[in-house]
């Protein structure tokens, strides 16, 4: 009855359905545990009709213009640059930390040097991982290092990950580095945005087509069975394209022991008052538990909504209890290698393909999530 099916409708599962349905011509069947699709993307409306994302904010961005006309095909888009600051003491700073950053904390004439030695070390516009920048040894650069250090990054990594910036992968430190320029912007792509009317509408245009069937509420292990030689389909053997994009460690039991992964804890709160922070998100860096406050109304461009619903993010260590879900994959060896242990146990499947954030265990936004899709779903239409 079906040619693949598809396990996950996040960004990976969608896109990969629909290229697999359209350029392919295959039957697809998506199943998705949660009682909606579109994964972590996923947004609605709240009880006081303002547009949420359920999952912590989302911000398209893209410099890949194939991934853009793609999604563009479901969706317009809220175009807009987004800004963040982080609350340091009385203080909001943008970050990235950049010149203008630099030009708050300290006063003119030593902030113009400081600048013109950043300049001068790494050039303008250039984008330098805060560990990078611990190892200059010019006094100027070194206490702007360390100011940045102890005022961006430490206490928020603490929360975070619960481990200091130097003993994460400079990966992910590396994603928000310090930028020698005056561009405020959190991202440096050239789209930036947010779907117009919401990521689910974005999402449920993707799998609308009559090659794909969504099957939602419904976790693939009460499809699919993955203990044998072969993978079984509702009890039978299947020998079509298999896309996975859940848990690669939940295949097969646990088995070796959970994969270690970070998981948040989102507290929203509606207000009866125009604006809470008057920006869609603060980070705050030396002080309180959770990490960041989103305001949706300026995420979303529904500045004219009745009252304003926040989100605080609190991190903690993902545990696999009911429940729970593993937001962020953690970057270490010792992970990779118990990563590559659950992968290798794929290597049986020849059709059985691992997709995404969870099944390859790595750190994607969404446009090289969606990228990813459409390649493998594209060598997959071809077969
Ligand atoms: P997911 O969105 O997690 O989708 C996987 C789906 O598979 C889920 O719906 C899950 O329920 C389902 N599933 C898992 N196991 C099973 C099973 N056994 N049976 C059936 N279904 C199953 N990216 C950006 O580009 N910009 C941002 O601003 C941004 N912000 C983020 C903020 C947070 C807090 C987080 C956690 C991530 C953020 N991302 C952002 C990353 C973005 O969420 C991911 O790139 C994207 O969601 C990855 O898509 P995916 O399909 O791989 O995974
Ligand atoms: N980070 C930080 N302070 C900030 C912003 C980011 O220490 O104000 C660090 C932190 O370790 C974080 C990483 O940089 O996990 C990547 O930040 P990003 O905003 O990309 O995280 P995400 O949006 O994926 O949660």
């Amino acid at each position: 009855m079906y040619d693949c099916i598809i396990v996950g409708a996040g960004i990976a599962g969608a896109a990969a359905a629909r290229v697999l349905a359209e350029e392919g011509g295959k039957r697809v069947l998506v199943t998705e545990r949660r009682s909606h699709i579109g994964g972590n993307c996923y947004d609605r409306p709240d009880d006081h009709g303002i547009l949420i994302h359920e999952y912590g904010p989302h911000i398209f961005h893209t410099d890949d213009d194939e991934v853009r006309a793609f999604l563009s095909r479901f969706t317009e888009w809220y175009d807009f640059g987004h800004e963040v600051v982080a609350k340091v003491g009385d203080q909001l700073l943008p970050i990235p930390f950049n010149l203008n950053t630099l030009h708050l904390i300290f006063d003119g004439e030593k902030a113009s040097r400081i600048e013109k030695k950043l300049i001068g070390a790494y050039g303008e516009g250039s984008r330098v991982n805060i560990m990078r920048l611990r190892e200059n040894e010019d006094p100027d650069i070194q206490e702007i290092a360390d100011y940045v250090y102890r005022n961006v990054f430490l206490y928020y990594t603490m929360k975070q990950w619960g481990q200091k910036p130097e003993e994460i992968s400079p990966e992910v430190t590396g994603r928000v580095p310090v930028v020698i320029s005056r561009d405020n912007r959190y991202f440096k792509d050239v789209y930036q945005g947010v779907p117009l009317h919401g990521y689910t509408p974005m999402f449920e245009r993707m799998l609308d087509h009559e090659n794909i069937e969504v099957m939602t509420d419904t976790d693939c292990a009460d499809l699919l069975d993955f203990s044998g030689e072969e993978i079984r389909f509702r009890g039978k053997p299947f020998a079509g394209a298999v896309v996975y994009t859940g848990a690669v460690d939940e295949l097969f039991g646990c088995r070796f022991g959970r994969l270690p992964y970070r998981s948040l804890d989102f507290r929203f709160e509606h207000l009866d008052q125009e604006s809470f922070q008057d920006h869609s998100v603060v980070n705050y860096t030396v002080s309180e538990d959770f990490t960041r406050i989103t305001e949706f109304k300026f995420l979303t461009g529904q500045r004219d909504a009745c009252g304003t619903t926040i989100v605080r993010e609190y991190p903690f260590a993902y545990t696999g209890a009911e429940g729970e879900i593993p937001y962020y994959a953690i970057l270490a060896e010792e992970n990779e290698r118990l990563y590559e242990k659950y992968r290798a146990l794929t290597d049986r499947f020849s059709h059985l393909h691992l997709l995404g954030r969870l099944a390859e265990y790595k750190y994607y936004n969404i446009d090289a999530m969606c990228r990813k899709a459409m390649d493998l779903a594209r060598r997959l239409a071809a077969q």
